[in-house]
């Protein structure tokens, strides 16, 4: 990936995104059935987008779009143009699947590599790499980013946190990329097993999947003097690196050469002025495959266009501060009540069982407990069923969401006493359905 691209003046870079989406939208139109009649529906069509500022006219894609045109419904190329496919679990009926073409995977490889690049990472570095399962598709990014500038990667294989300390230990790691609540687990650990900060040879730690506090920053940077640096991505466009920190680490630098970033408010849909706080909406501009146009990626954060100390002149976003679509994200893994909703109707054969999802700290790990209110369908007066069913239901439950969760299982009335007058919430602490 060309240097420069990340320098260019403004008048470059709202012509060059005139031309990307314009291109886009053309492609779009003309190859995806459910973007044309999208289009038509809201009155636009390619010609009406005679500048970037004409996004605005353009209608949304929601991870409910991609979900219900699943398995081929938004690509934009014959199936033969595919190399590779990836599927993330989702709420819904369908997972959402995003394919690649090749030309679409050398793209995010060099992205994932500029990103490594700039975060200071080089062809002598050892990068390891842990992350949950339910992140495993960045892991997987980062992984081919990381080997294609040349650096040793430790992938995130399933082992203890243990395991893997003693690997950073044994094999020199000198960069970390993990979630910010698994590298304080990870700290923590370190410190109960009375490991030496000698045998370790960190100089970089990469935070992404969760915001990254000021205080986990200053911890990692004092106690273990390393260097940190937060991103930010998405599944759904341009990986795991679509945003990330430069060494003056004064908010995150948008990919503008893959994306097109607005901020709209999450309730009227209306696009935001400059530096004022709603929802990251991005259109991708180099996708061959599944170009998305104006996905709501339900984050909130605002955006600076000022020249950065560092020279950079690609949009800054701040940290995302919440989100505004009712997911949850759980050490980097996002999860939706419909998602618990879905697993709790499976396993009860239909019947939908109030249940409450409360996160709990525990060693900086963000554990989930549900607590769900069980009736005669599921305990049948032995004591020994019901745990075997909770046990069982357990695995099932990590399996589909990609990180463990507890089942506590409750009588109505403790979950009635959380739930008070709403029928539906969302918080950091819990999410609860009574439908
Ligand atoms: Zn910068």
């Amino acid at each position: 990936m060309n240097k420069s691209v990340e320098y260019l003046t403004p008048d470059q870079w709202s012509q060059w995104h005139t031309e990307l989406l314009q291109s886009t939208v053309n492609r779009a139109f003309s190859r995806v059935p459910f973007y044309r009649q999208r289009m038509k529906d809201s009155g636009v069509r390619p010609e009406d987008i005679g500048s970037v500022e004409d996004i605005s006219k353009l209608p949304f894609t929601t991870r409910d779009d991609i979900s219900d045109n699943y398995p081929y419904g938004l690509f934009s190329v014959p199936l033969r143009d595919i190399v590779r496919i990836h599927a993330l679990r989702s709420g819904h009926a369908n997972p959402v699947a995003r394919g690649l073409t090749a030309q679409d995977l050398q793209k995010r490889t060099s992205l994932t590599a500029r990103f490594f690049q700039i975060s200071g990472v080089g062809p002598d570095d050892i990068v390891q790499i842990c992350l949950d399962p339910g992140m495993a598709l960045h892991g997987q990014e980062l992984k081919e980013g990381a080997e294609s500038i040349g650096a040793l990667v430790i992938p995130p294989d399933p082992v203890s946190t243990f395991t893997r300390l003693r690997i950073m230990s044994d094999f020199k790691t000198t960069v970390l990329v993990t979630t910010p609540s698994y590298g304080l687990h990870l700290f923590e650990v370190f410190n109960e097993k009375n490991m030496s900060l000698a045998a370790l040879n960190l100089k970089t730690v990469i935070f992404i999947g969760e915001t990254l506090s000021d205080e986990t920053r200053a911890l990692f940077q004092q106690e273990l003097d390393v260097e940190t640096r937060a991103a930010y991505g998405i599944f759904e466009a341009s990986g795991p690196s679509m945003a990330y920190e430069c060494q003056c680490k004064c908010g995150l630098h948008l990919a503008m050469d893959h994306v097109i970033p607005e901020i709209v408010d999450p309730e009227s849909g209306k696009t935001l002025p400059e530096g004022q706080k709603g929802e990251l909406v991005v259109t991708t501009v180099t996708a061959r495959a599944n170009p998305l146009i104006r996905f709501r990626t339900g984050d909130v954060t605002s955006i600076t266009r000022e020249k950065c100390e560092c020279g950079r002149t690609t949009w800054r976003m701040t940290p995302v501060e919440a989100r505004c679509d009712g997911l949850l994200t759980v050490r980097g893994v996002k999860i939706s009540s419909e998602q618990v909703q879905k697993l709790i109707l499976d396993r009860t054969g239909g019947t939908a069982l109030p249940f409450l999802m409360v996160l709990h700290k525990w060693k900086h790990l963000t554990q989930i407990e549900i607590l769900l209110a069980i009736d005669e369908t599921i305990f049948t007066g032995s004591l020994p069923q019901l745990h075997h069913w909770i046990r069982e239901s357990e695995e099932i439950f990590q399996e589909a969401l990609g990180i463990s969760c507890r089942i506590r299982p409750v009588e109505f009335d403790s979950i009635k006493s959380f739930i008070q007058d709403r029928r539906f919430a969302v918080d950091e602490k819990a999410f609860y359905s009574l439908s």
